[in-house]
């Protein structure tokens, strides 16, 4: 158990809410609490009673309200805690998908006593009763949210624990320095055998070499948790929808020989040497009279105002200088890697540095996707880090270099309190990070990244 679970064990009511989107062919309702098994038992009926042995086996039943059946084909099962995900005692439903049949079962266990779960509560609870830490439960959400395989390892070695592992390592050494100089504040006359200044400093800069360490790794974990926005902009008619539905290998984006046709901007979520891309098709930009049009290339400069990398597509046939891209013109100071698209053709002669490409029949992409590599990771062969820390991550580990920068300052100095200070702020901040000793503030923003049931 950690601090806050302490403060939060007093009492707790059960929960209960769908697992499962609706409109799937099963609908599962988890249910955790102290009441877990009674409200299930009141719903659901099989032929022995839900919490009889074996436990964590699925059992036929049926389900029903005070007005009869509601769901004939009920599996239900009852998980113990301390020993479940929660922590808690845990029954799950798994009822047939559809409308009405699943939220009537929900609602009959609302009835029993149960209260709708917030979004995150379960993974809250898991938390709280000790069953993850902070940066694990964090994992859940980025298990769910990944969008590529990379950020689905990523997700999967912090679920397992390494990066807490990591964290608490390094809070650990901290603990063994900050014994070691209370020692020496408790018995500031006695000539015991304390250890040389030197051999302190050394393990601060462990400690702060660690951080750092794991600080260099936000990049890649911000990368593959959000992605990056690439977006495709250039004049009309080069074949920037041709390209896109090229990139995705389907047709999303239509396709026409009439410029001027792509009149909004359009998104899809695609994943380029692992990296999740939101490629964002935009209206090619021109001097346009139509107020429809004119509109959609604002809409696009927007779009590349947003953008982390810009793919300036142009017609590789056509002479490049009136199609350039002129920085001038654009609100974006990010890398642009221009492709010259159509290179099929007989005429195309394209640009210094451009990247031919056909949409057709695929050419160049290969090469288009190593630039998009190179500029994304700065070097050309990525290999996927075990740790990669979020934004929220690197705060708390940029202030915990900072506090153990100050006391190795303060040793300097051989002011010992402010040293001792100094390393329980650096030990903090690392709290907050695996959750030991995060305020509920920060859990109310880790967990309303969830989605209910979860
Ligand atoms: P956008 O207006 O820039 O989005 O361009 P489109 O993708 O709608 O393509 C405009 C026209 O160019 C269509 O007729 C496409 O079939 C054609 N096109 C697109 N890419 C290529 C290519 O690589 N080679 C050739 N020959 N034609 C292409």
């Amino acid at each position: 158990m950690n601090e806050i679970s302490r403060l939060n064990a007093s009492e707790t009511d059960t929960i209960a809410a769908f697992a499962t989107a609706l409109g799937g062919a099963l609908a599962v309702i988890r249910v955790s609490g102290p009441e877990a098994v009674a409200a299930g038992q009141r719903v659901w009926q099989g032929a022995a009673p839900l919490a009889s042995p074996p436990c964590r086996t699925l059992r036929l039943g049926v389900a029903r309200n005070a007005g009869g059946v509601l769901d004939g084909e009920v599996l239900a099962v009852y998980m113990p805690g301390p020993h479940s995900f929660t922590g808690e005692d845990v029954v799950e439903l798994h009822c047939h998908g559809g409308a009405l049949g699943a939220r009537l079962v929900l609602l009959a266990l609302l009835e029993a006593g149960c209260r709708h779960a917030e979004p995150g509560e379960f993974t809250k609870r898991a938390f709280l009763n000790g069953r993850l830490d902070l940066t694990q439960a964090e994992a859940v959400a980025d298990l769910i949210g990944a969008q590529s395989e990379s950020a689905l390892h990523l997700a999967n070695r912090q679920l397992g624990g390494l990066l807490g592992r990591r964290v608490r390592e390094l809070d650990e050494g901290l603990a063994d320095l900050l014994a070691e100089i209370e020692s020496r504040l408790d018995f500031p006359e006695e000539d015991l055998d304390w250890e040389p200044t030197a051999s302190l400093r050394a393990g601060l800069d462990r400690a702060g070499d660690a951080c750092r360490e794991l600080l260099d790794s936000q990049t890649e974990g911000e990368i593959l948790r959000q992605g990056i926005v690439l977006v495709l902009a250039g004049p009309p008619n080069v074949g920037k929808s041709s390209l896109l539905n090229a990139i995705l290998g389907r047709d999303r984006a239509i396709v026409t020989e009439i410029p001027g046709t792509t009149r909004d901007t359009l998104e899809e979520l695609a994943h380029i040497r692992g990296i999740p891309v939101r490629l964002v098709d935009t209206a090619g930009i021109r001097e346009a009279n139509d107020l429809i049009e004119r509109s959609g290339i604002e809409r696009s400069r927007a779009s590349i105002r947003q953008a982390q990398v810009v793919l300036w597509i142009v017609d590789g046939s056509q002479p490049y200088a009136g199609q350039a891209w002129h920085p001038g013109e654009h609100t974006f100071a990010g890398p642009v890697l221009v492709v010259a698209n159509k290179c099929d053709r007989d005429a195309c002669d394209p640009p210094a540095g451009a990247i031919p490409t056909c949409a057709l029949d695929g050419r160049g992409l290969g090469e288009l996707f190593d630039a998009i590599e190179r500029l994304v990771w700065q070097t050309p062969h990525h290999r996927e880090s075990e740790v990669a820390v979020s934004a929220r991550h690197g705060r708390c580990l940029a202030a915990a270099a900072e506090s153990l920068a100050a006391a190795e300052a303060a040793l300097d100095g051989e002011a010992w309190e402010l040293v001792a200070a100094a390393l329980r702020a650096a030990q903090t901040e690392l709290g907050r990070m695996t959750g030991r000793t995060a305020d509920p503030d920060i859990l109310d923003i880790v967990f309303s990244r969830f989605c209910i049931g979860k």
